[in-house]
């Protein structure tokens, strides 16, 4: 299973922007971009040239790519489905990478990150409509109920991510049982309701060119 290896917080810093990589960690003064929020490398906080047009278009590319922790071929792939599909391409990409299973169980507040949902996911943690799914990228439709399985329930990331999320509100598209430790996609998740700072129509162009 491919993934993104690069260091977490050197990917925010990139950006320049918090990408939320690492869950908890990210809202603390531990966090490396508020340290640094230059790009990393020897000449990093030297570069201060106006970027160009296609620099643009890129970094909110790659800026996706490193919030979902998805590979160029991969994020090619869901543009060109989101492409086919009825309706706006770049709302359906959106919607395409928040119905993945690792960022459900993130939503979910099942696990502190992305990254550690994909890691929990992968080593079959959670039941989709009572069967274990270990496919991160499993795309998760209206209806589906994802579960922590029985015997993971007492996990300690999955417990202590959980306890962290009492009393946060979900989003609009998400329904939380805290008596079965399960979770259900009620809708599809539209644009408006998936809150996160990406210009997606970069992304359209970029592809388009
Ligand atoms: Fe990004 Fe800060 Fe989180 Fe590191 S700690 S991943 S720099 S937001």
């Amino acid at each position: 299973m491919a993934r993104y290896t690069d260091a977490r917080c050197k990917q925010c810093r990139r950006e320049g922007t918090k990408l939320f990589l690492k869950g908890e960690r990210c809202n603390t003064a531990k966090c490396a971009f508020e340290k640094r929020s230059y790009p990393p490398g020897e000449h990093g906080k030297e570069i201060n040239r106006k970027p160009s047009g296609y620099a643009i278009h890129l970094r909110e590319k790659q800026k996706v790519r490193r919030i979902y922790g998805i590979l160029e071929r991969q994020f090619r792939g869901y543009f060109d489905k989101a492409s086919r599909m009825k309706g706006v391409t770049g709302e359906n990409l959106l919607s395409l990478l928040e119905r993945r299973l690792d960022n459900v169980v993130f939503r979910l507040g099942m696990a502190p990150s992305r990254s550690a949902a994909r890691q929990l996911v992968g080593h079959k943690h959670f039941l989709v409509n009572d069967r274990v799914v270990n496919i991160p990228s499993y795309l998760i439709k209206p209806g589906d109920v994802i579960k922590v399985k029985d015997k993971s329930k007492e996990n300690i990331i999955i417990k202590e991510s959980l306890d962290k999320i009492k009393g946060r509100t979900l989003v609009s598209w998400l329904k939380y049982e805290p008596a079965t430790m399960s979770g259900s996609l009620l809708n599809v998740p539209t644009r408006d309701t998936i809150g996160l700072p990406i210009n997606e129509q970069l992304i359209i162009e970029l592809y388009s060119k």
